[in-house]
């Protein structure tokens, strides 16, 4: 059953020569919203270390009780078949993982390691690369800068460090081409929720190019990447995956485009740029602010996300939390509440909220966030179920039963959407909301 519906979906899609973008998907039969277009099994995956114990390492299963692999004690398995399964790959570590302790190396370089190992014992085109071939990765090495070329020589070094009894390296330059299509077409596997569970490469999924308004969303059954149609799809239309977190306006979007992807979007929205003035909503006040205001305003609001991405690395909760606080305060004169810049600092606030498991602090930040969300991202969005989701939850932990219930069936109206009706995912949150019966 499951065989045959990634085929079909396969099978409705070729890859073509995507005028001014390379290489593209396209559709050769229609999708309608909702429809799976094709599924692809990850080439090479890795768990994040962070939620070691709570998924197996092999399927990605999440559920209690998983056992541990005898020797390391830090890889957890749901049963003997997955732990058999996913030696080949955990022997690489197994070892290093324990004289090493935890944190002991970056994911990329884990997944890169993984990648190596599946080459060296792959002959023949794997079902994750029916229509690009991994080796076929764009590495855009000309257009690294000192810092990233930096980075690829770190990552490098780390891989050879710990992983030089277990694998015969490749040499230097086909490593840097490597690490550099990795970086430009890895994927970041995500729960519901949007917590990072681990990194992987999904070939054919990486063909697809990017619009600021996709009509596909991918999403994560286990190790499997499914692409879903959210708007309809014809015969002849490319199929469009978004790169990027679309909140922020068009010269943000662009920004992090070139920066990570080496490209400029010319899609529809960042033509007409018809949210930008939403996004960066202002303060009604008697006297409007002036033009320098507002780009000095800009400014500083671009510099406190970047200096809180950092700061979340070393800085305790608390202090983080200040941050969000005075951020807010400074803005707030200028920016309205429904502002992108104000919203990103509250979106961290309720992070740190969950964190430290104040329940009421994300909540009412969570309900700051979620309207104005569900205006700035596209009508399907895997950022606004995950709010919904979020804020559902809390509800519930707080005995705000009606709230809850209500929150969880608009994050469910989306998941059948973007995860699909069978999704485990939507059946746990329907079964959150029958409880409640
Ligand atoms: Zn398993
Ligand atoms: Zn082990
Ligand atoms: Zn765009």
């Amino acid at each position: 059953m499951n065989g045959l519906m990634k085929n079909e979906g396969i099978a409705g899609t070729e890859r073509f020569a995507s005028p001014g973008k390379g290489r593209g998907l396209r559709a050769v039969k229609h999708f309608a919203v909702g429809d799976l277009v094709f599924a692809c099994p990850a080439y090479s995956y890795v768990l994040t270390v962070n939620e070691r114990g709570a998924h197996c390492e092999y399927c990605f299963t999440r559920k209690e009780g998983l056992s541990k692999c005898g020797k390391c004690k830090q890889a957890y398995y749901c049963e003997i078949d997955c732990q058999k399964g996913d030696w080949p790959m955990h022997k690489l570590e197994c070892t290093a993982m324990c004289s090493y302790g935890e944190n002991w190396c970056p994911e990329t370089v884990r997944l890169v390691a993984r990648i190596i190992m599946k080459q060296k014992v792959t002959t023949e085109r794997t079902q994750s690369e029916r229509l690009l071939l991994l080796s076929e990765f764009e590495a855009h090495l000309d257009k690294l800068d000192s810092e990233k070329n930096e980075m690829n020589q770190t990552d490098i070094a780390a891989l050879h460090h710990f992983y030089s009894r277990h694998i015969d390296f490749p040499d230097d330059q086909t490593l840097t081409v490597l690490f550099g299509q990795v970086n430009c077409n890895g994927f970041t596997i995500e729960d519901e929720e949007l917590s990072h569970l681990g990194s992987a490469v999904f070939p054919d999924v990486a063909l697809m190019n990017h619009s600021c308004s996709p009509n596909v969303i991918v999403t994560y059954k286990g190790t499997v990447a499914e692409v879903r149609a959210v708007q309809d799809i014809q015969p002849g239309d490319e199929v469009f995956n978004s790169y990027i977190d679309l909140l922020y306006p068009t010269d943000d979007r662009n920004e992090r485009l070139r920066d990570s992807y080496f490209f400029t979007c010319v899609c529809n929205e960042c033509a007409t740029r018809s949210k930008d003035g939403g996004k960066m909503a202002l303060q009604k006040l008697s006297s409007p602010p002036q033009p320098e205001e507002v780009r000095k305003m800009v400014h500083y609001a671009r510099n406190v996300i970047e200096e809180f991405r950092r700061a979340k690395h070393y800085k305790t909760p608390s202090d983080l939390l200040e941050i969000c606080e005075l951020s807010q305060e400074k803005m707030s004169s200028i920016f309205a509440d429904t502002n992108v810049y104000v919203l990103h600092m509250m979106y961290q606030a309720m992070g740190v909220c969950l964190y430290m498991q104040d329940w009421d602090g994300a909540m009412s930040y969570g309900e700051k966030i979620i309207h104005p969300y569900s205006v700035h991202y596209p009508a399907y969005s895997l950022n606004v179920a995950s709010m919904y989701l979020k804020l559902g939850r809390l509800y519930l932990g707080l005995e705000r039963k009606t709230q809850g219930v209500k929150a969880l069936r608009k994050a469910i109206a989306i998941m059948e959407v973007a995860h699909g009706k069978d999704h485990h995912y939507v059946a746990e949150v329907k079964q959150e909301v029958e409880e409640l019966k």
